[in-house]
C-alpha cells in the first residue's frame, strides 16, 4: 500500500533508539523526511547515518532534551512546519507512591504530558491551515490497564490522553488527526533495563527473566520496534484521515478485555 506521505516532513521525538527509532525508520521507508531528536549527540548521529544509508530521505539530527523549552525550540527551529509529529520521551521510573515527591510528579507530568501538549500546540494550527497533519503520541498500555508500580506514568499519560480526546475531534475537520499508540512489552533498551533490575533482585539470569516474561504474553514474545513503527506509519498516512482521538493498543493481546 502506498501510504501517500512521500516528501512530507516529520518530527520524531526521542528517536535514537527503541520505539521512536522504529517510527522514524518506518516513516523514512515511506519517503518521509525526518527531524530526529535525542539527548546524546553521538547515538543520535549514528541513527541518522543508519537511516540515510537505508533511504533517500533528508534527516536532520537535533540533539537536546525534548522535555525542556530549549530542546523543543531547537527542534521547532529545524522544522517549523512539520506534516507529522510523533511525540515520545523516556518514561518515568517505577516505585511506590508513598515515596514520590512533588518534584517527581512535576518531572513525570512535564515529560509525558506537558511536553507533548506544548509540541501539539506549536504545530497544530499550521497543520490545520495546510489541511494535512498527523500527530501520534507514544503513551503506554498503562493508559488502558494501569500498572501499580508505574503510578507516575499512569497519571501523566492519562492526563495527556484526556487532553487529546478533546482536541482530536476539533482538528479532524482540517484533516489533522491526533491519536495515541499504547505499547505493551516491546523489546527495547527500556524493557531490557527492567529485566536487569529483576534479575539482580531475584538472583536469576536476565535470560530466564526474559523467557518468563515473554511466556506471560499471549503472543509468547515481545513486540518489535519495526512492528510499532509500521503501525505509526499507517496512522501518519493519507489513508488514516478518518481515525482520530483513538488509543490503539499494541500488546500481543495481553489486555484481557473484549473492548
Ligand atoms: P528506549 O529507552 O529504548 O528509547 C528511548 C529513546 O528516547 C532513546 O532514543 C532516548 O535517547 C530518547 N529519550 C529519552 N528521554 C529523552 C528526552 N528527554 N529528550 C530526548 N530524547 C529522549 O525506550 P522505548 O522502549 O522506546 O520507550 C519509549 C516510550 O514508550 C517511553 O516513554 C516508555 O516508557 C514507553 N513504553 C515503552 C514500553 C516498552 O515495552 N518498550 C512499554 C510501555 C511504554
Amino acid at each position: 500500500m502506498d501510504l501517500g506521505i512521500s516528501g512530507k516532513w516529520a518530527i520524531v521525538c526521542a528517536s535514537s533508539k527503541g520505539l521512536g527509532r522504529g517510527c522514524a525508520e518506518a516513516l523514512a521507508a515511506e519517503g518521509v523526511n525526518l527531524v530526529i531528536t535525542a539527548r546524546t549527540r553521538e547515538t543520535l548521529e549514528q541513527t541518522a547515518a543508519d537511516i540515510r544509508k537505508n533511504s533517500s530521505v533528508e534527516v536532520k539530527a537535533i540533539a537536546g532534551d525534548i522535555t525542556t523549552e530549549e530542546g523543543r525550540d531547537k527542534v521547532l527551529a529545524a522544522c517549523p512546519a512539520p506534516d507529522i509529529l510523533v511525540n515520545n520521551a523516556g518514561g518515568p521510573p517505577p516505585g511506590d507512591y508513598h515515596d514520590w515527591t512533588l518534584d517527581d510528579w512535576n518531572k513525570a507530568l512535564n515529560a509525558n504530558m506537558l511536553t507533548p501538549i506544548e509540541l501539539i500546540k506549536a504545530v497544530v494550527d499550521g497543520m490545520r491551515a495546510r489541511k494535512f497533519g498527523r500527530v501520534v503520541n507514544i503513551t503506554s498500555s498503562a493508559v488502558k490497564a494501569p500498572i501499580d508500580i508505574l503510578g507516575l506514568s499512569n497519571g501523566a499519560r492519562a492526563g495527556l490522553t484526556g487532553f487529546v480526546a478533546g482536541i482530536a475531534r476539533k482538528t479532524v475537520i482540517d484533516n489533522v488527526t491526533i491519536n495515541a499508540l499504547l505499547p505493551g512489552p516491546f523489546d527495547t533498551d527500556r524493557l531490557r533495563g527492567n529485566f536487569e533490575a529483576v534479575s539482580k533482585a531475584r538472583g536469576v539470569s536476565i535470560e530466564e527473566v526474559r523467557k518468563e516474561r515473554a511466556a506471560t504474553n499471549p503472543a509468547g514474545r515481545f513486540g518489535t520496534a519495526e512492528e510499532f513503527g509500521a503501525a505509526c506509519a499507517f496512522l501518519c498516512s493519507d489513508k488514516a484521515g478518518y481515525i482520530t482521538g483513538q488509543n490503539i493498543l499494541l500488546d500481543g493481546g495481553a489486555f484481557p478485555g473484549t473492548l
